[in-house]
């Protein structure tokens, strides 16, 4: 009796100690590798995820959403609040056609960094817009110019968003020649990468002739288009 109490004793405390130190770790791996930041996806894949961001706009939206639903692909738009505001009909568009929809601020304020006081006021004015607009609450925030920082990072986690940021910059804004952006894209892409494009910008950009290009040749060479929250699930 008291030896068989013994071995329930002590298996008891085995458990205890087994799994308090099993929740302890993964505890432990799940805070160390809690960012919520991204530039691409490590996983090894052959997916990545083009982004548009700057709009909705009657400018391109439209014409990007024609080519992508030309070659059966998804991707990720960063809207601006102002511009849903101004052009809700595209938003509209990009939700039907099945594309991820995520936050990119609600004034896109280039003149300074976003602060702790105004960070989440402008994740909030975009979310509701969005979610006034097409029904949906994205959990993707890009800050403009990718001006990343911890006011940022802490205003995300409160709001639960990833910041998602980008590892291939195609620079379409400047109006580079389509035949450099594919270049640039060809030469540099791998398995994981986020691709940064706009939608929208103030002068004439070379967007649509770049994708255009890129997107035959890309999925020629085996790659996969997926949405940004696809590519970083794991
Ligand atoms: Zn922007």
């Amino acid at each position: 009796m008291r030896r068989s109490f013994c071995r329930t004793m002590i298996f008891l405390i085995c458990i205890t100690i087994c799994t308090g130190s099993i929740f302890g770790e993964s505890k432990a791996f799940a805070e160390g590798n809690s960012s919520i930041v991204f530039w691409r996806s490590r996983e090894p894949t052959k997916k990545i995820a083009l982004t548009f961001d700057d709009g909705p706009h009657p400018r391109y939206t439209e014409r990007i959403l024609k080519i992508l639903d030309k070659y059966g692909v998804k991707a990720t738009f960063f809207v601006i609040g102002v511009n849903i505001q101004n052009y809700p009909e595209p938003l509209k568009l990009i939700r039907a056609a099945g594309h991820e929809i995520a936050n990119h601020s609600y004034s896109h304020d280039n003149s300074k960094d976003l602060n702790a006081s105004n960070a989440i006021n402008e994740m909030k004015s975009c979310e509701e817009l969005i979610y006034n607009t097409v029904g949906i609450r994205p959990k993707l925030f890009r800050p403009p110019r990718g001006a990343n920082n911890a006011d940022v990072e802490r205003a995300a986690r409160e709001m639960g968003y990833s910041v998602v940021l980008w590892s291939v910059d195609t620079l379409d804004w400047k109006n580079t020649p389509p035949e450099d952006i594919l270049d640039k894209v060809c030469s540099g892409v791998h398995g994981g990468d986020i691709i940064l494009m706009h939608d929208y910008t103030c002068g004439k950009n070379t967007t649509c002739d770049a994708l255009s290009l890129i997107i035959p040749r890309l999925l020629e060479e085996g790659y996969e288009f997926v949405t940004v929250s696809e590519l970083i699930q794991n």
